[in-house]
């Protein structure tokens, strides 16, 4: 066989191995907050959804009935930043700043977020080490690769 024919075939190979992996892994929708707009569809399609709690200084906690709708579609819900400000994370964050975000998640939903994916997918070695010693795990860059990810808009 020609050496173009085996490199043609290992690269399909691989692309319907991802392919699949997208199909058959959770899917996710990031930047779920109340001031943009998510297609019930996609918060139903979607296996994990992750929260900003305070966009544009907007608490989450403050709409108690987003907080309810959210809870209803009995999901697994994940902290998403706290401001989701342009490569929030990728400036080291103290406990304190970190914590605003824990609180707001926790006033809304009832407990802590035991996972978490920074904005534009952009964490310093610092801020990795935080969200470790918050007991959240972290879905990085191979995450979202593998997912299929969708988003909330304005
Ligand atoms: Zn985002």
């Amino acid at each position: 066989m020609k050496k173009a024919v085996i490199a043609f075939t290992i690269i399909l190979i691989l692309i319907l191995i991802l392919f699949s992996m997208r199909l058959l892994s959770p899917k996710e929708i990031d930047d779920v907050t109340p001031s943009f707009f998510c297609a019930e569809e996609l918060l139903k399609k979607s296996d994990i959804l992750f929260v900003i709690p305070k966009f544009n200084n907007t608490l989450i906690s403050e709409n108690p009935e987003w907080c309810e709708y959210i809870l209803s579609l009995n999901k697994t819900l994940g902290l998403h930043g706290v401001y989701h400000e342009y490569k929030e994370f990728e400036t080291d964050r103290d406990q304190e700043y970190l914590q605003q975000g824990i609180d707001e998640f926790k006033t809304c939903f009832g407990y802590e977020p035991t996972l978490f994916k920074p904005p534009q997918n952009r964490i310093s070695k610092t801020n990795k080490e935080l969200i470790k010693q918050n007991n959240m795990k972290l879905k990085t860059i191979l995450n979202k690769i593998i997912h299929k990810i969708y988003h909330c808009h304005y």
